[in-house]
């Protein structure tokens, strides 16, 4: 039978173990596997930088997730990015989001562009500019979206429609909002990207990575590039963010509606100047996120009013942490002009709306009154004299 989206969370991929009934995947930590004669394996298994049951288990499950066909799993979200950029050859450009992770920026600024792979920095919410921005030399639009710090929402649709007519990759990095929330395959990308770290694992406790795609050539390319490449996820890890993956659903509801709760607050408040939440209806990408997704996620940034002190408020705050990272259960805070985007250039930072007074919340699964009081606390100890 076909499984709806909270079934596949928990029986999607490979559902326990053929073998002995277990109901988990078991954790196959092994290096290689017994051939029975030259060329005769069993079942294909050779080495487990190339595949791995457990890695496979959640690789399907990932692609049955994302609507693909086809999923692999990396040690870290940068170990996928580096997979798929890796796609790329010297004198090819690559049309990026104008804000993005830190680290997307960081490895395409000091790493691919020495080896002559460039890009381009557009607002892609903006059509006209993702069209415009487009010549021979670009070979691939990479978006996020909403994306990291200011929540920028882009119509996946669209771009990818630009990215048919142009015969550009639609590549877009869906971390923030997990297949539970939005599935841009099914909107017409060509390859989406996780951080697994984040909500798809769920619990702070592992760092990983994912690609997925619907095209059988490109996932040959892609395969071939994770054996070569190297930056496998252990098998270990492979079961903790399986095992992460089964309560997606009950967690994001959770994540939603008190990141709802609180940027409502927030916004009420008077203690805010911008609140930036793609689900408050105020906000300029609220029409084409109720569109593209079922629901806003959970990430909010703002920027204090001028009566508080930034600084002040992160020591003030009892109950969220100050930490980077995101999408565990927990609410974190983060300053992103000083800690995940300090690898932009500060001009660059300026020029997107990265401000020094920017505060990025990652609303956790607790009781939304208690983060609530925790923040409005915390402001009030911050007032300037
Ligand atoms: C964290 C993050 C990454 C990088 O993933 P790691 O698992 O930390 O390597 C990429 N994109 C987004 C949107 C992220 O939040």
């Amino acid at each position: 039978m076909t499984l709806k989206k909270d079934s596949l969370l928990i029986h999607g991929g490979i559902d326990g173990d053929e073998t002995t009934g277990a109901v988990n995947v078991p954790i196959y930590q092994t290096s290689t596997y017994k051939q029975d004669g030259l060329g005769k394996t069993r079942g294909g298994w050779e080495y487990s930088r190339t595949g791995n049951p457990t890695r496979a288990a959640l690789e399907k499950l990932i692609a049955d997730l994302e609507e693909g066909g086809y999923g692999l799993a990396f040690a870290s979200g940068l170990a996928a990015i580096n997979t798929v950029l890796s796609l790329f050859k010297s004198g090819d450009k690559l049309i990026v989001s104008d804000n993005i992770y830190g680290g997307t920026f960081r490895i395409l600024d000091n790493v691919f562009k020495n080896f002559n792979i460039t890009y381009k920095i557009v607002d892609t919410s903006d059509l006209k500019a993702v069209e415009d921005a487009i010549d021979d030399s670009v070979k691939a639009i990479y978006i996020e979206t909403p994306a990291n710090p200011l929540l920028t929402v882009t119509d996946i649709e669209e771009v990818s429609k630009i990215g048919k007519k142009y015969d550009k990759l639609v590549i877009v990095d869906n971390t923030f909002l997990t297949p539970y929330l939005q599935r841009p395959l099914t909107l017409g990308a060509d390859i989406v990207i996780h951080s697994g770290t984040k909500y798809l694992g769920g619990h702070s406790d592992t760092i990983s990575g994912f690609v997925v795609v619907k095209d059988k050539a490109l996932a040959d390319r892609l395969y071939y590039l994770q054996n070569a490449i190297g930056g496998v996820l252990a098998p270990w890890d492979s079961f903790l963010i399986i095992r992460g993956i089964k309560t997606l659903g009950v967690r994001m509801d959770r994540h939603v509606a008190n990141a709802g709760k609180i940027a409502r607050w927030l916004s009420e408040s008077g203690y805010v100047s911008k609140v930036y939440y793609p689900g408050l209806e105020t906000d300029p990408g609220y029409e084409v996120q109720k569109k593209q997704a079922d629901g806003a996620g959970a990430m909010i940034s703002f920027v204090l009013n001028d009566k508080y002190d930034y600084k002040v408020f992160f020591e003030k705050l009892e109950l969220v942490t100050l930490a980077e990272s995101l999408g565990g259960v927990e609410s974190l805070v983060c300053h992103p002009a000083t800690m995940t985007h300090a690898a932009i250039p500060a001009d660059i930072r300026k020029s997107v709306g990265i401000v020094d007074e920017l505060i990025r919340l990652s609303v956790g699964i607790e009781d939304a009154d208690d983060l609530i009081e925790d923040l409005k606390q915390a402001i009030e100890a911050s007032a300037k004299a």
